[in-house]
């Protein structure tokens, strides 16, 4: 019964942007959201999704190819308790995260199954902290307001609530030009009324993006929420990745069947693209690899638990495949066109940020020694196994060694940045 009531809670998030149809039954709002989001074709959201030729996902725009590198301007805003100010860490985590996971360089890769090897791909997306305000000022990246307020509510809530983070008026930040820049939202997602959080983060799909059975018609509330926890509780979050899936246009692997349906009814839903395999559902936090959820008549493939796009979960989350990729890049491509800059030369790679670190395990002293051409700015930050940072060193030398003598016996991640948050570097080492 517990796990029928989990599923039903967790139903009713994917739900949520398109179940609420008591729209008139609410009675005045009370903040700025006696609005139409939905177009009315929203009712019929969970129909099966209309395209099935991949040809339409390309990018579409002769100068894109497929190695243009889309870079992203990113913009945080913190609701925050008085006594917890905005932590620049979270923004260093959650920036090193999707910036490996849309460019590949996520380390749990190599934990996908050899059968799915062919269909994963690279995002060659980048994501880049702002550090000029809407106005050209210097910023920090940015915004925050102090409160005590949690805005958190129950799966049945009324979607007016849901959005409350993002306007100045009902005790949130209102977002920078959501055309221009990626907003998210940092803030407490705890229920004031049962006193739970149901979700980690949500986020709106853009306009008119394929496979979406309604679309956001007010730009005020475009971009990502994410609860204050996200990056403090665990070495490893995909939660922000699994959003921006969505922010580009990608649905669940489980193309959001209705709940409770038979599972041949189940099974013939999906996202419409051909290298997911179908999924009964949305697998809740199991990397159990024997699951096989839906048999495909043909080329039967079983759950792709490694997906980006399903719940199972930080511990087996590493992949996009190729079509997401596509439908991701044609999303930004068309549907976000002033959102990424293109940079069109060949991409950044790893092989320009060739370091050696050693000696691994160590004793103390660990040397990290740059071999390309050094500028300023990088930063060496070391996790412990909770995902609590241990040592934030700047690195000024081309050859500099940290002292880890304060760390006890233990594996710990090296992650080392460069001043645009991205992440250069990421190695598990031992400490003696
Ligand atoms: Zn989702």
């Amino acid at each position: 019964m517990r796990n029928v009531l989990k599923k039903l809670i967790y139903i009713l998030a994917v739900l949520f942007f398109g179940s609420f149809t008591d729209l008139n039954a609410q009675g005045q709002p009370n903040c700025g959201f006696n609005r139409d989001f939905f177009d009315s074709s929203y009712i019929h959201w969970y129909q099966k999704a209309v395209e099935a030729s991949t040809k339409t996902f390309l990018d579409n725009r002769g100068k894109v190819s497929r190695d243009t590198e889309f870079v992203v301007p990113v913009v945080f805003h913190f609701i925050h308790h008085p006594n917890f100010p905005p932590d620049k860490l979270f923004i260093v985590k959650a920036l090193a995260e999707i910036n490996a996971d849309f460019s590949r360089l996520n380390a749990d890769t190599i934990n996908l199954r050899s059968k799915f090897k062919s269909r994963a791909a690279n995002a060659k997306i980048r994501f880049v902290l702002v550090d000029k305000d809407q106005n050209g000022q210097p910023s920090n990246g940015y915004t925050a307001r102090s409160s005590l307020t949690t805005f958190g509510v129950e799966p049945y809530q009324s979607y007016r609530t849901w959005h409350n983070m993002k306007f100045d008026t009902c005790g949130g930040i209102s977002p920078w030009n959501t055309n221009k820049y990626l907003n998210i939202w940092v803030c407490s997602l705890k229920s004031p009324k049962s006193g739970r959080t149901y979700w980690a983060g949500f986020a709106t799909p853009p306009k008119n993006a394929p496979r979406w059975g309604m679309f956001y018609r007010d730009s005020s509330i475009d971009g990502i929420v994410l609860d204050q926890s996200t990056y403090s509780n665990s070495s490893r979050s995909s939660t922000l990745t699994h959003e921006i899936g969505h922010y580009l246009g990608l649905r669940h692997v489980s193309g959001d069947p209705p709940a409770f349906f038979d599972s041949a009814t189940m099974c013939s839903y999906d996202d419409s693209l051909f290298d997911t395999p179908r999924v009964l559902n949305q697998n809740y936090y199991t990397c159990d690899t024997t699951l096989n959820s839906c048999i495909e008549p043909t080329n039967d493939f079983p759950d792709m638990l490694e997906n980006f796009m399903d719940y199972t979960g930080d511990r087996c989350r590493n992949t996009f495949t190729k079509q997401q990729v596509s439908l991701m890049r044609y999303c930004l491509n068309t549907l976000r066109p002033q959102l990424p800059k293109l940079i069109v030369t060949k991409m950044v790679t790893t092989t320009l940020f060739l370091l050696d670190v050693y000696p691994n395990p160590n004793k103390g002293s660990l040397n990290v020694d740059f071999k390309d051409p050094f500028s300023q700015g990088y930063s060496a930050f070391i996790y412990d196994c909770l995902g609590r940072k241990v040592v934030e060193s700047p690195i000024t030398q081309p050859k500099s060694i940290l002292n880890l003598d304060g760390l006890s016996t233990g594996w710990y991640q090296l992650t080392i940045v460069n001043n645009q948050f991205e992440i250069v570097y990421r190695k598990s080492i031992y400490k003696d």
